[in-house]
């Protein structure tokens, strides 16, 4: 048997960062406590939903949808049942905004803020830092276009970096104004292409069929154009105040970013900011986490108008950028060992042990009874925090020798005193 390729297993111990269970819980647990501590609430979504709510929500003509996605019809007695198609998730976005019309969320609040974190599924070259099968967290502020909660989400987005000690990383900004500007814009990008043409591989004239803007956001790079249409040329007043007063408030906050006037992002949702958080240190896949206003979804989905922003960052980036340091802080070890020296203190081994984890600690024993040197190896090896020794006379006087193996500190103490001698 074996894993299907692109996609991994996430177990205890693993060498690698992306694949260890300790590791992966711990981000997991900073991130949403980051989100929480703004008032986002976690939404839980299915994995699965009608293919439809990602090609009505992502566009049918991205590379997600028209690429990337596991689609499926089920399969009933022996036939394929074609009357649905469902697709794994790509992506948290369409779903979460499928899921606020459907339960009415509106009624509850004037403005949602939600946050997600979960498994997300894209057929493409699996690659360092590119899966099948990976992790999303993501931010939706549904129910206002206050250029505030843009600031507040981005500042959220940093404090994610920043409380993962990640260093080194640029936010890229850019606003794509609103529809009639992206209509120009793409007129544009027919026009110079076509003026290109003799330069421009076929793939990429394809692409600019299909979608223009696709070509923006992929494509251009590979090309030494001068003189590329730029979105920042098509927007109207509102786009460019909007734009200047946000940044005008990440000045005032001292945040740093640059204007990318290259970045589209390449979802059809997004209207004025869209922003990226990128890292040279993780080469070739170097985007962290992206994101971008969508005012026009919830309208799409056949809700009523309704403004929104957020981003969602790539788990899997976050955790192959983090400092050896930072994981050996993080990685979670043994609290408590407790070791007996003679099997025939096995019992009250056990009764340490069994009043350790009714005081809520984490404890191992080794039942099979192994030397004590072997038993205190194993302590090490594992990096428990705390030994508990029980020995000839520990033993006799019921009392147990605590070593810190941080601090290398010893006490030895009568049993009855456990819970007050341990915090
Ligand atoms: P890319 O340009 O890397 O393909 P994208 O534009 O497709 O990214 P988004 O849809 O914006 O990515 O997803 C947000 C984040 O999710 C990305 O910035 C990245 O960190 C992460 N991500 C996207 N696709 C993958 C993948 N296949 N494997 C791991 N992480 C991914
Ligand atoms: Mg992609």
């Amino acid at each position: 048997m074996k894993l299907i390729k692109g996609f991994k297993d996430i177990y205890p111990l693993s060498d690698k960062v992306v694949e260890n269970t300790s590791i992966f819980n711990s981000v997991k647990e900073i991130i949403t406590e980051i989100a929480k501590r703004y008032n986002f609430q976690e939404i839980i979504t299915p994995v699965i939903e009608n293919k439809d709510t990602f090609t009505t929500g992502i566009g049918s003509d991205t590379d997600i949808v028209s690429k990337e996605m596991y689609d499926f019809y089920l399969f009933k007695e022996g036939k394929v049942d074609k009357s649905s198609i469902y697709s794994l998730r790509p992506e948290g976005t369409a779903a979460v905004i499928r899921s606020y019309i459907e339960q009415s969320m509106d009624k509850k609040r004037k403005i949602n803020k939600l946050y997600y974190f979960g498994p997300m599924f894209r057929y493409e070259r699996s690659q360092k830092g590119r899966y099948r099968q990976f992790n999303q967290m993501g931010i939706e502020l549904i129910g206002s276009d206050n250029i505030y909660y843009e600031y507040e989400i981005i500042s959220l987005a940093i404090d994610i970096l920043e409380n993962l000690e990640i260093k080194n990383f640029d936010l890229e900004i850019n606003s794509i104004g609103n529809e009639q500007s992206l209509k120009k814009l793409s007129k544009e990008v027919i026009k110079f292409t076509e003026q290109n043409k003799s330069k421009i591989n076929s793939d990429d004239l394809q692409i600019v069929k299909k979608n223009p803007l696709r070509f923006l956001d992929k494509a251009i790079n590979k090309y030494n154009f001068k003189d590329v249409p730029r979105a920042e040329e098509f927007l109207d007043n509102n786009s460019k105040s909007r734009f200047k007063d946000l940044t005008d408030i990440l000045d005032e906050n001292k945040i740093l970013y640059k204007i990318n006037n290259q970045l589209v992002r390449g979802i059809d949702y997004y209207n004025d900011l869209v922003f990226e958080i990128k890292s040279s240190e993780l080469g070739s896949q170097d985007t962290i986490l992206a994101g971008g206003r969508y005012d026009n979804l919830v309208k799409k989905f056949n809700g009523s108008q309704t403004s929104c922003v957020g981003f969602a960052a790539g788990v899997e980036r976050l955790l192959l950028l983090l400092s050896n340091q930072f994981i050996q802080k993080i990685e979670i070890s043994t609290e408590f060992y407790v070791i007996y020296q003679n099997q025939s203190f096995q019992n009250y081994a056990n009764e340490v042990t069994k009043m350790l984890r009714k005081l809520g600690k984490n404890v191992e024993m080794d039942q099979e009874y192994r030397s004590f040197t072997k038993q205190l190896k194993h302590a090490n090896k594992i990096k428990s925090k705390k030994v508990v020794i029980i020995g000839e006379k520990e033993y006799k006087n019921k009392q147990i020798l605590l070593k810190d193996m941080i601090t290398g500190q010893e006490e030895l103490f009568d049993i009855g005193k456990l819970s007050t001698k341990i915090t």
